[in-house]
């Protein structure tokens, strides 16, 4: 009973970090921002693509292209030019609802702002949520270019369903159209004539700069926020995200309700389990490098330069790799490597059990879930399964295998890019969830540890076990 309670205990531990990250990453470059912080804290050195490194073994460091990917690694003790990469990836982006570049629109007296949508966001679910903006500003600074990140922390805008008087039909039938129905409400024009003596109006054809294409007031939230003058305003790339905070929810507090799951859960996993595994004395003895991929833009099919289309693993495995005593390193290295594709997967929904193929239904408590789809949709292989079960026994994770239905559409993720690009065994894995791709969505409390054990293990058992490995 002791050690139910204990383990309890260690599963909302972590489950309740888990918030804290999830809370901060509001933006792909908040969550890089996030996996930085904690990178420097845990005494990783971040290096630039720009400058030459110079990289010691039992040493970590990070590299970030475009602030919202990010790379970490940490060298082994043993790590010689040729020998092998422990790699897990995942995504930092998420489908959410983003500012448009002229974004003032004024109807019947009503400020509002245009949006455009990222990703394959379930978008009925923004409505009636209290949201704001995040992201990234570039501002002019003494003759200067400059990137700041901000986040507004109060409610800003809405977008309000129509009345069920208005649409009887609601219920059965709820199809917003993605230009027309989604543009968010910021104020009225009748309110911003009380507060500042004047209106703006909705047209922005002849404005001349960057605070004239969007509602003043939005404007001055955020350079108040950034305490700048709005003339130094240069571009943004602003996401609409919730405020509503993710939180431990049901009964026995054993999920958590929260925005992102897909993908900041995988990130989040996937950091601890490479600084918890570099804790250990085990990095001293590791002939491999562990190395954490968190690119951009997955949601929109990775092609990008800070994707995972993005020539970004390569360049940093083939610096790691390049040796003058071995010029066939990197391409030795390559099939001694390894990554896990980490990104969520789909829990058995009661509601709706016939749309999960019948011996393939992920529950949650019950463990990290490996994908498989033999049509490439996901790369894992038996070969990479079974690297995953020999380390998920070896630190008493269960597992979860799925596959969807043959009459059923199938996602896919960064494994099959990173497997064909890189020419890596992967394994794709996610943790159990629902509600994919809603604005809040849902898993237990006990996937955050289980993933993390599971990660951790893989980084400190994977040299070993792929010596194990007979396959030619
Ligand atoms: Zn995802």
């Amino acid at each position: 009973m002791l050690t139910f309670i204990m383990k309890k205990e260690a599963v909302q531990a972590a489950a309740k970090e888990f918030l804290q990250f999830v809370n901060r990453g509001v933006s792909p470059y908040h969550v890089v921002d996030e996996c930085r912080r904690r990178l420097l804290e845990a005494g990783f050195t971040e290096l630039k693509e720009t400058e030459q490194w110079d990289i010691k073994p039992a040493s970590k460091y990070f590299v970030t292209r475009n602030f919202s990917s990010l790379i970490a690694f940490a060298v082994g003790g043993k790590y010689l030019p040729g020998n092998g990469f422990s790699m897990i990836g995942a995504h930092t982006d998420s489908p959410c609802l983003r500012v448009k570049p002229r974004s003032k629109r004024t109807k019947q007296g009503v400020l509002q702002v245009g949006v455009e949508c990222y990703g394959g966001g379930i978008w009925n679910t923004w409505f009636d949520r209290d949201l704001t903006v995040a992201g990234r500003v570039m501002v002019k600074s003494g003759g200067q270019l400059v990137q700041r990140l901000v986040h507004v922390p109060r409610p800003l805008l809405r977008v309000p369903h129509l009345a069920i008087h208005l649409q009887r039909d609601v219920n059965d039938a709820f199809g917003p159209n993605k230009e027309n129905h989604l543009v968010p409400i910021l104020g009225t024009a009748v309110q911003e004539e009380l507060e500042t003596g004047s209106s703006s109006s909705g047209d922005t054809s002849s404005a001349a700069n960057t605070a004239d294409k969007h509602h003043p007031a939005l404007v001055r939230v955020l350079c108040s926020e950034l305490g700048i003058q709005p003339d130094s305003l240069l571009d943004f790339e602003l996401c609409l995200a919730d405020t509503q905070p993710a939180a431990l929810g049901g009964v026995y507090e054993e999920f958590i309700f929260s925005p992102r799951l897909d993908n900041l859960h995988s990130c989040y996993c996937a950091l601890q389990g490479l600084l918890e595994s570099c804790c250990a004395d085990s990095l001293t003895s590791d002939p491999n490098v562990r190395m954490i991929t968190l690119f951009d833009n997955e949601e929109v099919g990775s092609e990008s330069a800070q994707g995972a289309q993005s020539n970004l693993t390569e360049l940093i495995l083939s610096r790691l790799a390049a040796s003058a005593h071995n010029p066939s390193a990197f391409q030795q290295a390559a099939p001694r490597s390894f990554m896990i594709s980490a990104d969520m997967a789909h829990a058995v929904h009661p509601n709706y059990t016939e749309k999960h193929e019948e011996n393939h239904r992920p529950a949650f408590h019950k463990g990290p879930v490996i994908k498989f789809n033999s049509n490439q949709r996901y790369a894992t292989t038996a070969v990479t399964a079974c690297v995953v079960r020999e380390v998920a026994s070896r630190v008493g994770v269960p597992l979860q295998d799925v596959m969807v239905r043959n009459d059923s559409p199938c996602g896919t993720t960064i494994g099959p890019i990173l497997a064909a690009r890189l020419g890596v065994p992967v394994a794709d894995i996610g943790a159990p969830q629902l509600a994919m791709h809603s604005i809040r969505e849902m898993c237990c409390t006990s996937s955050v540890l289980q993933s993390t054990t599971l990660f951790k293990g893989f980084f400190e058992l994977f040299p070993s076990i792929r010596n194990s490995l007979v396959v030619d």
